[in-house]
């Protein structure tokens, strides 16, 4: 710690986690970091940081910090040695045209992440697509809110939050469904609670009775995947109490009729036998949220990670439509992204079927246009290819031979770890970027060390879609290299270097604008400049003139009409249910103290104290049946796998659910058990739904 007069330096930049992207200073002394102090100026966090936000700084002089490359000169069992950048960045790119030679172009996949800068979202997909020459490119946005991209394409035809933050201070009534706001979005629970201060209603629905629950004016603590009936049944109620807007749903939208008639099916009785609630609940749930002048629904990952993830945020999108909901101060639906550049992770054309400004890959206007800003012949560019999650498979039938991942940790977040483990094992090559030894980083061929967000510069969209900018505080240590670099020297040793003739973070930048020029999510009129002078822009933004969009649908929808589409989604059941074996439903989320899969938290002091393992939370009716008390070692089991971990004996989740935190590696990975099957569109794994059981293994 250093006193105020040793700092030599404020960077003014954001916290590197979570998606409300707080405002922060970087104190620097002697050239490294050495504290953090929010920024008050920041009109949305005003000088608030959460526990995490407030010990981010400590990831960057951390002693595990990797310094120099490694590579396996040996073959698989060989260790990780010490190795130079010209040999390794040189061996990738012998083993890449080898194995392509042999195996084709796409035998080479990129996994990216969406925690990294626009800048180094847009140049992984044109990595990919123009270095290595694959179509398989995509990233852990896929495990993340890919669901929601699904329902804002359908119902609403941008792929964005429709308002900023600030305008939960607008709304009569907010409905939060599968968010566990407190903790995985901790500051903007200030507007919720200023927005309460005012008089507005809280609805909550969630298995698990999460901080903001406990506030809420109506709790649903619904089963685990029944969302879809639920929000059927509160339209279901809106409907016959006349509570819907009949001139916005004329005016602004198409297909109410057939979404009407499903919702018919859907009374409170029968919905609340689904969801394990009661009806008068329901309805007066349906009540709060349809009889207010603004109405805001918010949603994240325990709607979105399910295999109906995107029909369930479809239905969320119509309950919104029929009560005219959107347009206005107050009112809207959106998604709450967790990983701090989920939204423009999304748009800068690293996912397997998308380029850059969310263009088509298979859109012949679309790909002509990036051909053209990227100097290349349309015929040379890839087609779509298989999400993150579909490359698994790949990997295991060899199709995929060799993986380039940057900032992604799949040995602890993606589903059925054990068969995860056996495809990365398998690959002929596999090159990780990280900063720290992470337990995919563990599995690699070759290890090449990265920067952390204070090393470098660049652009993250918030979960409100206002772009902001990270500043350079201090080098990264050692021999690690920032990001960009790696890639750009890469991609000249594979012979495309006249593609990557990048010199800064500025100028990957304002390639990306002139890529995304003219499409939904318009960067065009952000600059650097702007972005400091305002303190973030929100997209669209068409000209340097215009000062941005907070809120979307004033006036039109995404779609050439203008209008907005709803959808008739009829409930389905998630894959597992529970049955005679496996009698319990397994739900997994995030903690307060740790981000995605803990990569960085787990190695920080203060977050590692407060929460150093995971826990199997259970309901205390559920716990005395089997006869297991608060502490005591469960083992829980599913049809993939079994885990043990302490129990943590509670009233605050159903009786028929368990919850166990995401954030951990190994034998602590939840992610052993959990459910790898997908949403059909997005491909989103079950993560919230699957059949458990649990006992006892031992006393505390
Ligand atoms: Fe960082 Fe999110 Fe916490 Fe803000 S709320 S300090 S962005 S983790």
């Amino acid at each position: 710690w250093k006193s105020e007069e040793q700092i030599d330096r404020y960077v003014p930049t954001h916290c590197c986690y979570c998606g409300v992207q707080c405002g922060m200073y970087l104190k620097v002394a002697n050239g490294k970091v050495v504290g953090v102090e929010p920024r008050a100026d920041f009109p949305l966090n005003h000088g608030m940081l959460c526990p995490k936000g407030s010990t981010a700084y400590q990831t960057v002089n951390h002693p595990d910090r990797l310094t120099y490359p490694l590579m396996r000169r040996n073959g698989k069992d060989s260790p990780l040695e010490r190795a130079s950048w010209d040999e390794v960045l040189d061996t990738i790119a012998r083993r890449f045209r080898e194995l392509q030679a042999q195996y084709g172009n796409d035998t080479v996949s990129i996994y990216s992440g969406s925690s990294m800068t626009n800048e180094k979202c847009y140049l992984m997909g044109k990595f990919a697509r123009v270095a290595v020459g694959t179509r398989h490119t995509d990233y852990n946005g896929r495990l993340c809110m890919s669901s929601a991209t699904g329902a804002n394409e359908r119902s609403l035809g941008i792929d964005r939050a429709a308002n900023p933050i600030s305008d939960m201070l607008h709304a009569d009534c907010i409905f939060v469904i599968g968010a566990n706001v407190g903790e995985c979005f901790p500051i903007t629970t200030s507007y919720l609670w200023q927005a309460r201060d005012r008089g507005c209603k809280l609805i909550v629905a969630d298995p698990r009775q999460t901080p903001i629950a406990r506030t809420a004016d109506v709790y649903l603590p619904l089963r685990s995947g029944t969302d879809s009936a639920l929000l059927n049944g509160m339209l279901h109620v809106i409907v016959k109490e006349g509570l819907i807007d009949e001139d916005f749903i004329r005016e602004r939208t198409n297909g109410w009729e057939e979404t009407m008639a499903l919702v018919e099916q859907y009374p409170p009785e029968r919905v609340a036998k689904v969801c394990g609630l009661r009806p008068e609940a329901i309805v007066e749930a349906a009540h709060m949220y349809g009889r207010a002048n603004a109405a805001l629904i918010y949603t994240a990952r325990g709607l979105e990670h399910q295999s109906k993830g995107v029909d369930n945020g479809v239905t969320a999108a119509n309950l919104a439509l029929a009560t005219g909901n959107f347009g206005r101060p107050g009112a809207g639906y959106g998604t709450l992204t967790g990983q701090g550049n989920g939204q423009g992770g999304r748009e800068m054309g690293q996912k397997a079927s998308q380029l850059p400004g969310e263009r088509d890959v298979e859109d012949p206007e679309d790909r002509a246009y990036i051909c053209s800003v990227w100097g290349i012949d349309e015929k040379d560019l890839p087609h779509s290819g298989y999400p993150a999650t579909l490359m698994i498979p790949a990997m295991l039938r060899q199709e995929i031979r060799a993986c380039f991942m940057i900032c992604s940790n799949p040995m602890v977040s993606l589903p059925d770890q054990h068969t995860v483990e056996r495809a990365l094992r398998g690959l002929d090559l596999f090159v990780v970027t990280d900063f720290f030894l992470s337990e995919t980083a563990e599995l690699a061929d070759i290890v090449l060390p990265g920067s952390v967000w204070a090393e470098d510069e660049g652009t993250v969209t918030s979960l409100e879609g206002r772009v902001i900018k990270y500043n350079k505080a201090v080098e990264p240590p050692g021999e690690a290299r920032v990001d960009w670099e790696i890639v750009c020297d890469l991609a000249r040793r594979l012979g495309k270097g006249q593609y990557f003739d990048f010199h800064s973070a500025r100028d990957i930048f304002n390639e990306l604008r002139k890529c995304t020029k003219g499409a939904k999510s318009d960067y065009w009129g952000i600059t650097y400049e702007k972005i400091a002078e305002q303190n973030g822009v929100f997209w669209p933004c068409p000209s340097e003139d215009h000062p941005g969009t907070p809120r979307l649908y004033e006036k039109r929808f995404g779609f050439p009409d203008g209008k907005a589409r709803f959808h008739p989604i009829p409930y389905i059941p998630p894959a597992e249910e529970p049955n005679a074996e496996y009698p319990l439903v397994l739900t997994t989320g995030r903690v307060i103290y740790h981000y995605l899969s803990g990569n960085q938290t787990r190695r920080t002091p203060f977050l590692k104290e407060m929460a150093p393992y995971p826990w199997v939370e259970i309901h205390e009716l559920t716990a005395a049946r089997l006869e297991i008390n608060d502490g005591d070692w469960v083992t829980v089991s599913t049809r993939r796998g079994e885990m043990t971990a302490p129990a943590l004996v509670v009233r605050s989740i159903r009786p028929d659910t368990l919850f166990i935190p995401y954030h951990y590696g190994h034998t602590q990975a939840v992610n052993q058990l959990t459910n790898p099957v997908l949403e059909p569109m997005l491909k989103i794994p079950e993560y919230k739904v699957c059949a458990a059981k649990a006992v006892r293994a031992s006393q505390r």
